[in-house]
């Protein structure tokens, strides 16, 4: 198999400005350089395309209080509608961007050019106008009250939403200007500044949104992007006395150190974990169908998904007909450079990331599952993984346990719904579960069964933005998306107005 290099001269004018450029940091609405800066690189050769810059703790404070300040000037006296009218002419801008922040997103990352440019920019131009209109619907309630000490005159009650404060938001570089959205769209509706850090891989997206969203009439301060290589920066965000609320999505290991961390302040946190989504395939499922589908949930994105379908059940009486078609459907997967046209899967994030899933993948061959497709190390420079299907694997096998944020199945055959209800939820993770089938009771049994926080049925990982999305188990707290995700990012004030 031959797998072809990135051509740069694909590129449009906006991305290729990116190349050799060294990224400052976005604070304050103003580009800032560091004394430090570190390589970008392309993970289908990885080769240095540019750099970005490492914050230090004086780069941080001034991040922090940038966004501070910002909470009292222009940007609260806003009135909502005036606030929701920015963030939808972020939008249109941000569409109107769609090929330099795809191809740069992809440079960043190897994700194909259809992934970066339909989730992180059209869907992240969706999920703006969905939060916008939150910010002119955010309400309180209003009542008559009776405090039984205060016997005479009149009491009402009021209840107001008001923005949380300076968010403090990590995120990871698997869709790394489309999670970073979910966290910053419904913010702004909310009234917060935030200081979003990035991955270190992935910085450009997201100093791009910011330089977008001064174009949109944003005040500088109410985003900015602090970027390094060093999870210290990070941890200091984390720390910060002024930073109200964290919201991260990345390891569940990571996530555990922040919420500790948080905890220690009192601090709000959302955490958007690790997971192991099962997908289940019932026996009435159609053969062609339920393959297509098993392929689509664990191989896009190049596994590196968060609700990633990486465990397959399947009913004994269509195992062998559906792991045969998807390993027909692995292998037919032509790896390629991710700017090629027609490429359909490229490199994933990097050599350690790579290396890491060849490990889990040869331990599970070595306590004894079948290598059914991929599986073996590719030829070429870049950071290629095969897509890979394991059969013949039971629930105590590390690629059964172990996210592996890679293209790697596991599958195994079930007899009773008891039986792979049991065995779906035999993880640490709680993020996604699907179920094929059209048996109405089986669809009842399994929604109510299943322990995630999204049950899909007939479709894998349907993420809309008025659902909420999140862990439960290990795979988080708190979740993105949805109205309460907004609320998330407020805090309650409740007051009482007396009259005689
Ligand atoms: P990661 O290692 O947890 O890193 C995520 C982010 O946290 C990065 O920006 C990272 O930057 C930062 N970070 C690392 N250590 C930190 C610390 N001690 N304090 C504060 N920040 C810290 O995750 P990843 O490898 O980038 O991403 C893959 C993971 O994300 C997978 O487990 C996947 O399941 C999860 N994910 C979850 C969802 C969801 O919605 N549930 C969505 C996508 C991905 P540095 O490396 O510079 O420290
Ligand atoms: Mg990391």
């Amino acid at each position: 198999m031959t797998i072809l290099s990135n051509d740069f001269s694909l590129l449009g004018e906006g991305a290729k400005a990116a190349l050799g450029r060294t990224y400052g940091l976005h604070i304050d609405g103003k580009e800032v350089q560091t004394a430090k800066s570190y390589p970008l690189t392309d993970p289908s050769t990885g080769k240095e395309f540019a750099r970005a810059s490492e914050a230090g703790e004086a780069e941080l404070n001034m991040a922090v209080a940038a966004a501070k300040l910002a909470l009292t000037g222009e940007w609260k006296r806003l009135r909502p509608h005036e606030r929701e009218l920015r963030i939808l002419r972020l939008a249109d801008i941000l569409e109107s961007h769609v090929r330099e922040i795809s191809e740069i997103e992809t440079l960043c990352s190897g994700r194909l050019l259809a992934n970066t440019s339909g989730v992180d920019v059209m869907y992240s131009a969706h999920v703006l106008r969905y939060m916008g209109g939150w910010a002119t619907k955010l309400e309180g309630q209003t009542m008559r009250l009776s405090v039984p000490y205060i016997p005479n005159g009149e009491l009402s009650g009021f209840t107001f939403r008001e923005p949380i404060g300076v968010v403090g938001a990590i995120v990871p570089w698997n869709v790394a200007l489309g999670i970073a959205v979910w966290k910053i769209a419904p913010a702004l509706a909310a009234g917060c500044s935030v200081v979003l850090k990035p991955a270190p891989q992935t910085p450009i997206s997201a100093i791009r949104f910011a330089e977008l969203a001064i174009e949109a009439g944003i005040p500088a301060g109410v985003i900015n992007i602090v970027t390094g290589s060093r999870p210290e920066v990070g941890q200091m965000l984390v720390a910060h006395k002024d930073v109200a609320l964290v919201t991260f999505t990345g390891s569940t290991e990571v996530g555990r150190k922040i919420a500790v961390s948080a905890a220690s302040q009192f601090k709000k946190c959302s955490l958007e974990l690790g997971g192991k989504s099962p997908v289940i395939m019932m026996g009435d499922a159609d053969v062609e169908a339920a393959a297509q589908a098993a392929a689509v949930a664990v191989f896009s994105n190049h596994g590196q998904n968060c609700c990633a379908g990486s465990r397959l059940y399947v009913h004994r009486s269509i195992y062998d007909q559906v792991t045969e078609r998807v390993v027909e459907l692995a292998n037919d997967i032509q790896l390629s450079a991710p700017l090629i046209p027609g490429a359909t899967m490229g490199p994933v994030i990097g050599p350690t990331q790579q290396a890491r899933i060849m490990s889990i993948v040869d331990a599970g061959v070595y306590e004894g599952a079948t290598l059914a497709a991929g599986g073996v190390a590719v030829d070429h420079v870049g950071s290629y993984v095969r897509p890979t299907v394991l059969l013949d694997v039971t629930s105590d096998m590390t690629p059964v346990k172990e996210e592996i944020f890679g293209p790697v199945l596991v599958a195994t055959p079930f007899d009773t719904d008891e039986e792979v209800l049991a065995l779906a939820n035999d993880s640490q993770y709680g993020l996604g579960a699907s179920v094929f089938t059209n048996d109405a009771g089986r669809i009842h049994r399994m929604t109510q069964g299943l322990e995630a926080g999204s049950v899909w049925i007939n479709v894998h990982n349907a993420l809309d933005v008025a659902l909420p999305f999140g862990g439960w188990k290990d795979s988080g707290i708190g979740n993105d998306l949805g109205e309460s995700s907004v609320l998330a990012y407020t805090k309650l004030k409740a007051s009482v107005h007396y009259h005689a």
